[in-house]
Protein backbone atom coordinates (compact mmCIF):
# COMPACT_ATOMS: atom_id res chain seq x y z
CA UNK A 1 0.00 0.00 0.00
CA UNK A 2 1.49 3.43 -0.79
CA UNK A 3 0.58 6.83 0.44
CA UNK A 4 -0.69 9.18 -2.23
CA UNK A 5 0.67 13.08 -1.70
CA UNK A 6 -3.37 14.27 -0.77
CA UNK A 7 -3.17 11.60 1.72
CA UNK A 8 -5.42 8.83 0.11
CA UNK A 9 -3.85 5.09 0.16
CA UNK A 10 -3.40 3.58 -2.85
CA UNK A 11 -2.85 -0.02 -4.39
CA UNK A 12 0.27 -0.39 -6.72
CA UNK A 13 -2.95 -1.19 -9.69
CA UNK A 14 -4.63 2.01 -8.91
CA UNK A 15 -1.36 4.27 -9.43
CA UNK A 16 -0.93 5.74 -12.86
CA UNK A 17 0.42 2.66 -14.83
CA UNK A 18 2.65 3.00 -17.89
CA UNK A 19 -0.13 2.44 -20.25
CA UNK A 20 -1.74 5.51 -18.78
CA UNK A 21 1.37 7.76 -19.13
CA UNK A 22 1.79 6.69 -23.10
CA UNK A 23 -1.53 7.63 -22.92
CA UNK A 24 -1.35 11.20 -21.46
CA UNK A 25 1.68 11.58 -24.12
CA UNK A 26 -0.62 11.27 -26.34
CA UNK A 27 -3.08 13.09 -25.42
CA UNK A 28 -0.74 15.97 -25.06
CA UNK A 29 0.62 15.61 -28.45
CA UNK A 30 -2.87 15.89 -29.77
CA UNK A 31 -3.71 18.68 -27.95
CA UNK A 32 -0.89 20.64 -28.91
CA UNK A 33 -1.04 19.39 -32.37
CA UNK A 34 -4.80 21.23 -32.04
CA UNK A 35 -3.72 24.27 -30.60
CA UNK A 36 -0.88 24.57 -33.61
CA UNK A 37 -4.42 23.92 -35.75
CA UNK A 38 -5.96 26.75 -34.14
CA UNK A 39 -2.83 29.00 -34.64
CA UNK A 40 -3.09 28.42 -38.30
CA UNK A 41 -0.65 25.93 -38.97
CA UNK A 42 -1.61 23.15 -41.74
CA UNK A 43 1.14 20.99 -41.59
CA UNK A 44 3.99 19.40 -39.81
CA UNK A 45 7.54 20.79 -40.50
CA UNK A 46 9.52 18.01 -39.83
CA UNK A 47 13.03 19.18 -42.13
CA UNK A 48 16.58 17.67 -40.48
CA UNK A 49 16.94 20.93 -38.54
CA UNK A 50 13.43 20.92 -36.67
CA UNK A 51 13.55 17.13 -35.52
CA UNK A 52 16.90 17.94 -34.36
CA UNK A 53 15.99 21.22 -32.66
CA UNK A 54 13.07 18.40 -30.65
CA UNK A 55 15.77 15.82 -29.91
CA UNK A 56 17.39 18.06 -28.22
CA UNK A 57 14.46 18.85 -26.03
CA UNK A 58 14.28 15.36 -25.49
CA UNK A 59 17.55 14.98 -24.22
CA UNK A 60 17.18 17.77 -21.91
CA UNK A 61 14.19 16.60 -20.72
CA UNK A 62 15.53 13.05 -20.00
CA UNK A 63 18.52 14.49 -18.47
CA UNK A 64 16.04 16.17 -15.90
CA UNK A 65 14.03 13.49 -15.36
CA UNK A 66 16.05 10.57 -15.33
CA UNK A 67 13.75 8.84 -17.45
CA UNK A 68 13.79 6.57 -20.63
CA UNK A 69 13.55 7.43 -24.37
CA UNK A 70 10.36 8.02 -25.41
CA UNK A 71 10.00 5.94 -27.93
CA UNK A 72 11.18 2.99 -25.56
CA UNK A 73 9.06 3.65 -22.28
CA UNK A 74 9.96 2.42 -18.81
CA UNK A 75 10.24 -1.35 -18.42
CA UNK A 76 7.31 -3.19 -16.87
CA UNK A 77 10.01 -3.50 -14.08
CA UNK A 78 9.49 0.43 -13.39
CA UNK A 79 6.17 0.72 -11.34
CA UNK A 80 5.51 4.65 -11.56
CA UNK A 81 6.01 7.10 -14.40
CA UNK A 82 9.09 9.14 -13.96
CA UNK A 83 7.50 12.07 -12.88
CA UNK A 84 5.89 10.55 -10.26
CA UNK A 85 8.71 9.35 -8.48
CA UNK A 86 11.28 11.34 -9.48
CA UNK A 87 13.56 12.31 -6.00
CA UNK A 88 15.59 14.80 -8.11
CA UNK A 89 15.73 18.68 -8.53
CA UNK A 90 13.38 20.27 -10.24
CA UNK A 91 14.55 21.06 -14.05
CA UNK A 92 14.89 24.44 -14.72
CA UNK A 93 14.43 24.46 -18.26
CA UNK A 94 11.48 21.69 -18.58
CA UNK A 95 8.48 21.37 -16.81
CA UNK A 96 9.07 18.43 -14.69
CA UNK A 97 6.14 19.19 -12.17
CA UNK A 98 3.99 15.89 -14.12
CA UNK A 99 2.16 18.88 -15.76
CA UNK A 100 1.77 17.02 -18.89
CA UNK A 101 -0.29 14.32 -17.55
CA UNK A 102 -1.81 16.26 -14.48
CA UNK A 103 -2.81 19.68 -14.68
CA UNK A 104 -4.79 21.54 -12.40
CA UNK A 105 -8.38 20.91 -13.24
CA UNK A 106 -8.32 25.52 -13.11
CA UNK A 107 -5.51 25.18 -15.82
CA UNK A 108 -7.79 22.79 -17.57
CA UNK A 109 -10.46 24.93 -17.66
CA UNK A 110 -8.42 27.68 -18.64
CA UNK A 111 -7.10 25.83 -21.52
CA UNK A 112 -10.51 25.24 -22.90
CA UNK A 113 -11.41 28.55 -22.19
CA UNK A 114 -14.11 30.13 -24.81
CA UNK A 115 -13.39 27.28 -26.92
CA UNK A 116 -14.04 27.47 -30.59
CA UNK A 117 -12.35 24.09 -31.15
CA UNK A 118 -15.60 22.75 -32.41
CA UNK A 119 -19.14 23.37 -34.32
CA UNK A 120 -21.09 22.72 -31.13
CA UNK A 121 -19.30 26.37 -30.04
CA UNK A 122 -21.83 28.40 -32.24
CA UNK A 123 -24.80 26.80 -29.94
CA UNK A 124 -24.27 26.09 -26.67
CA UNK A 125 -24.80 28.70 -24.06
CA UNK A 126 -22.29 27.67 -21.78
CA UNK A 127 -19.32 25.04 -21.58
CA UNK A 128 -20.14 22.42 -19.03
CA UNK A 129 -17.11 21.86 -17.59
CA UNK A 130 -17.58 19.72 -14.77
CA UNK A 131 -17.99 19.83 -10.79
CA UNK A 132 -17.12 18.21 -7.60
CA UNK A 133 -13.98 17.43 -5.58
CA UNK A 134 -10.49 17.54 -7.62
CA UNK A 135 -9.57 14.61 -5.28
CA UNK A 136 -12.78 12.63 -5.62
CA UNK A 137 -12.05 8.81 -5.34
CA UNK A 138 -15.36 8.48 -7.26
CA UNK A 139 -15.79 10.26 -10.91
CA UNK A 140 -18.85 10.11 -13.20
CA UNK A 141 -18.47 11.00 -16.22
CA UNK A 142 -22.22 11.01 -18.51
CA UNK A 143 -22.76 12.22 -22.51
CA UNK A 144 -23.08 15.60 -22.70
CA UNK A 145 -25.15 18.48 -21.41
CA UNK A 146 -28.27 19.06 -22.06
CA UNK A 147 -30.63 22.13 -22.13
CA UNK A 148 -30.65 22.82 -17.88
CA UNK A 149 -26.99 22.34 -18.01
CA UNK A 150 -26.23 25.09 -20.85
CA UNK A 151 -28.28 27.31 -18.78
CA UNK A 152 -26.51 27.17 -15.56
CA UNK A 153 -22.92 26.10 -16.81
CA UNK A 154 -23.28 22.66 -14.10
CA UNK A 155 -23.42 19.13 -14.99
CA UNK A 156 -26.38 16.72 -14.07
CA UNK A 157 -28.65 19.75 -13.14
CA UNK A 158 -32.01 18.67 -14.90
CA UNK A 159 -33.87 15.80 -14.64
CA UNK A 160 -31.44 13.08 -14.91
CA UNK A 161 -29.09 15.28 -12.77
CA UNK A 162 -31.69 14.95 -9.65
CA UNK A 163 -31.63 11.49 -10.19
CA UNK A 164 -27.72 11.64 -10.22
CA UNK A 165 -28.39 13.18 -7.16
CA UNK A 166 -30.17 10.45 -5.80
CA UNK A 167 -28.05 7.45 -6.85
CA UNK A 168 -24.92 9.40 -5.42
CA UNK A 169 -26.81 9.60 -1.65
CA UNK A 170 -27.61 5.98 -2.36
CA UNK A 171 -24.02 4.74 -2.54
CA UNK A 172 -23.63 7.49 1.21
CA UNK A 173 -21.71 9.93 -0.98
CA UNK A 174 -22.75 13.30 -1.07
CA UNK A 175 -22.08 15.21 -5.30
CA UNK A 176 -19.45 17.57 -3.46
CA UNK A 177 -17.16 14.50 -2.66
CA UNK A 178 -17.44 13.05 -6.33
CA UNK A 179 -16.59 14.59 -9.15
CA UNK A 180 -19.12 14.72 -12.04
CA UNK A 181 -18.82 15.61 -15.75
CA UNK A 182 -19.28 15.05 -19.50
CA UNK A 183 -17.43 13.79 -22.41
CA UNK A 184 -18.78 16.14 -24.63
CA UNK A 185 -18.33 20.32 -22.68
CA UNK A 186 -21.04 21.77 -24.80
CA UNK A 187 -24.81 20.85 -25.36
CA UNK A 188 -25.32 19.13 -28.73
CA UNK A 189 -28.20 21.21 -30.45
CA UNK A 190 -31.46 19.09 -30.06
CA UNK A 191 -29.75 16.98 -27.95
CA UNK A 192 -28.37 15.01 -30.59
CA UNK A 193 -25.48 12.64 -30.29
CA UNK A 194 -22.01 14.31 -30.38
CA UNK A 195 -19.89 13.66 -33.67
CA UNK A 196 -16.88 12.00 -34.34
CA UNK A 197 -15.29 15.31 -34.68
CA UNK A 198 -16.66 16.81 -31.23
CA UNK A 199 -15.51 13.96 -29.14
CA UNK A 200 -12.28 13.92 -30.81
CA UNK A 201 -11.80 17.88 -30.09
CA UNK A 202 -13.40 17.50 -26.67
CA UNK A 203 -12.04 14.09 -24.91
CA UNK A 204 -8.33 15.34 -24.54
CA UNK A 205 -10.08 17.55 -22.06
CA UNK A 206 -11.93 15.04 -20.46
CA UNK A 207 -8.37 12.45 -20.17
CA UNK A 208 -7.03 15.48 -18.33
CA UNK A 209 -9.49 15.97 -15.98
CA UNK A 210 -9.31 11.84 -15.02
CA UNK A 211 -5.48 12.56 -14.79
CA UNK A 212 -5.98 15.73 -12.88
CA UNK A 213 -8.03 14.11 -10.54
CA UNK A 214 -6.95 10.42 -10.64
CA UNK A 215 -9.87 8.71 -8.86
CA UNK A 216 -9.79 5.20 -7.74
CA UNK A 217 -13.51 4.17 -9.35
CA UNK A 218 -15.09 5.91 -12.54
CA UNK A 219 -18.79 5.27 -13.21
CA UNK A 220 -19.93 5.30 -16.85
CA UNK A 221 -23.25 6.69 -17.50
CA UNK A 222 -24.57 4.94 -20.47
CA UNK A 223 -23.59 4.25 -23.99
CA UNK A 224 -22.04 6.55 -24.86
CA UNK A 225 -19.80 7.72 -22.26
CA UNK A 226 -19.00 3.93 -21.82
CA UNK A 227 -18.28 3.36 -25.33
CA UNK A 228 -16.08 6.50 -25.35
CA UNK A 229 -14.09 5.53 -22.35
CA UNK A 230 -13.57 2.20 -23.01
CA UNK A 231 -12.76 2.81 -26.95
CA UNK A 232 -15.38 0.10 -27.90
CA UNK A 233 -18.69 -0.36 -29.97
CA UNK A 234 -20.11 -3.28 -27.27
CA UNK A 235 -23.53 -2.13 -25.90
CA UNK A 236 -24.09 -1.33 -22.27
CA UNK A 237 -26.59 -3.82 -21.37
CA UNK A 238 -22.89 -6.17 -22.13
CA UNK A 239 -20.52 -3.68 -20.43
CA UNK A 240 -22.12 -2.96 -17.23
CA UNK A 241 -22.11 -4.98 -14.35
CA UNK A 242 -18.95 -5.33 -13.99
CA UNK A 243 -15.52 -3.44 -13.65
CA UNK A 244 -13.49 -2.62 -16.41
CA UNK A 245 -10.00 -0.70 -16.69
CA UNK A 246 -9.27 2.62 -17.97
CA UNK A 247 -5.60 3.64 -17.42
CA UNK A 248 -5.26 1.53 -14.57
CA UNK A 249 -8.49 3.10 -13.24
CA UNK A 250 -11.93 0.84 -12.41
CA UNK A 251 -14.52 1.54 -14.69
CA UNK A 252 -18.03 0.55 -14.21
CA UNK A 253 -20.57 1.55 -17.03
CA UNK A 254 -23.91 1.42 -15.73
CA UNK A 255 -27.31 3.11 -17.40
CA UNK A 256 -27.63 6.40 -18.11
CA UNK A 257 -30.06 8.51 -15.30
CA UNK A 258 -31.99 9.74 -18.34
CA UNK A 259 -32.33 6.53 -19.53
CA UNK A 260 -33.58 5.35 -16.56
CA UNK A 261 -36.47 8.03 -16.36
CA UNK A 262 -37.89 6.42 -19.63
CA UNK A 263 -37.47 2.99 -18.48
CA UNK A 264 -37.89 3.10 -14.80
CA UNK A 265 -37.67 -1.02 -14.27
CA UNK A 266 -33.83 -0.58 -15.39
CA UNK A 267 -32.97 1.13 -11.94
CA UNK A 268 -32.81 -2.69 -10.35
CA UNK A 269 -29.58 -3.30 -12.62
CA UNK A 270 -28.47 0.48 -11.86
CA UNK A 271 -28.97 0.05 -8.24
CA UNK A 272 -26.96 -4.01 -8.65
CA UNK A 273 -24.15 -1.84 -9.85
CA UNK A 274 -24.18 0.61 -7.54
CA UNK A 275 -23.91 -1.93 -4.80
CA UNK A 276 -20.78 -3.80 -6.64
CA UNK A 277 -19.03 0.23 -6.67
CA UNK A 278 -20.32 0.64 -2.85
CA UNK A 279 -18.49 -3.04 -2.01
CA UNK A 280 -15.44 -1.94 -3.89
CA UNK A 281 -14.90 1.49 -2.14
CA UNK A 282 -15.30 0.16 0.86
CA UNK A 283 -11.42 -0.13 2.48
N1 LIG B 1 -27.00 14.18 -19.46
C1 LIG B 1 -25.66 14.08 -19.50
O1 LIG B 1 -25.11 13.14 -20.05
N2 LIG B 1 -24.97 15.03 -18.89
C2 LIG B 1 -25.53 16.03 -18.24
O2 LIG B 1 -24.79 16.85 -17.70
C3 LIG B 1 -26.92 16.09 -18.22
C4 LIG B 1 -27.65 15.16 -18.83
Amino acid sequence: MQQRSDGRQITGQKTMTQKHFLSSIIDETLHALQDLAEKGSRGFDCSEHSLSVLNSWKRTTDDCRQTTDICHPPSATVPEPPELTTTSAPCESVDSSASASADSLESIQTDIGDCRRCKLAQHRTRIVFGEGSPSARLMFVGEAPGFDEDQQGKPFVGKAGQLLSRIIQAIDLTREQVYICNVIKCRPPGNRNPEPDEILACSPFLNRQIASIQPEFICALGTFAAQALLKTTQPISMLRGHFHDYNGIRLLPTFHPSYLLRSPDKKREVWEDMKLLMNEMTP
